[in-house]
């Protein structure tokens, strides 16, 4: 069932008023149709604001990139590649050690989109992406020192 009510993040809970059907990107049919999607509709909040929620359950997001690949949950081959998905970033979790940071902060990205809908994961990588970002700066700090003492050592 579509959400009902939704909590936004600035605004706090709001009541669902309307739906409406959302056109696609697609050119119209050949009876010169527009395409809805239709998995994907619009949610019109009471405080006037708009989001876009998926038919089968209740996940909204403002944006329709966002509802796209989470209805993939809804359909059988979407599950085993979200399921796909997931173990690329848990492999690519367990082999932090061996990437360079900027590898590492790609896969964190990556991470985040795939973790889109999952609240805990999308935190957890949140922490962890700032914690490789706030290392990768002191790293790169300690090798500017290293640089500056080499260059010490060349006369430069
Ligand atoms: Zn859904």
């Amino acid at each position: 069932m579509t959400a009902t009510h939704v909590t936004l993040l600035d605004k706090g809970p709001q009541k669902v008023i309307a739906t409406e059907k959302v056109v696609s990107p697609l050119p119209p049919g050949v009876d010169g149709e527009p395409i809805y999607f239709r998995q994907i509709v619009k949610l019109l909040l009471e405080d006037g604001s708009e989001v876009y929620g998926c038919v089968h359950c209740e996940y909204v997001s403002d944006s329709i990139g966002s509802v796209r690949p989470h209805l993939g949950k809804h359909s059988p081959k979407g599950v085993g590649r979200a399921a796909r998905n997931r173990a690329a970033a848990v492999r690519a979790y367990q082999d932090l050690d061996e990437l360079t940071l900027g590898e590492i902060l790609d896969y964190a990205q990556k991470g985040l989109d795939v973790a889109q809908s999952d609240a805990t994961i999308r935190t957890r990588l949140i922490e962890e992406r700032d914690e490789w970002k706030a290392r990768a700066k002191a790293a790169e700090s300690q090798l500017a020192k290293v640089r500056n003492a080499f260059k010490g050592l060349a006369g430069e």
